[in-house]
């Protein structure tokens, strides 16, 4: 194949490349480890919580929900072991039923 700019491919494998080598930015982190992480970052995150006499059960939030952490009857719920914080539900109510909390 002819060069078009008489510089040849920045890939391949050559002494350099990285391949082989150290392997990848996810290995190494023990999985125990990272099962605690998780369990710490769960109790130190911002969750939404649902104020039950403001929620009318309009389901806005858990259509918005990209976690899938919400669950709406009579009112909504947060499953908090799934939400993220990610306050993305919080505009979303029209009774201003959501808050982020930790
Ligand atoms: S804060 Fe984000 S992840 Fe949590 S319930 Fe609201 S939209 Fe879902
Ligand atoms: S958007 Fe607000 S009122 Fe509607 S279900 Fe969610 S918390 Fe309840």
């Amino acid at each position: 194949m002819p060069r078009k700019d008489g510089r040849g491919p920045r890939w391949g494998g050559g002494p350099g490349s990285g391949r082989g080598g150290r392997g990848g930015g996810c290995k190494g982190r023990p999985a125990q480890g990272a099962s605690s992480g998780l369990l710490k970052q769960a109790r130190n995150r911002n969750v939404a919580q649902v104020d039950a006499d403001k929620c009318t059960g309009c389901g806005m939030c858990e259509a918005i929900c990209a976690a899938k952490a919400i669950t709406v009857g009579d009112t909504a719920s947060v499953d908090q072991a799934l939400c993220t914080g990610c306050g993305m539900c919080i505009p979303e109510c029209p009774n201003e039923a959501l808050t982020l909390k930790r």
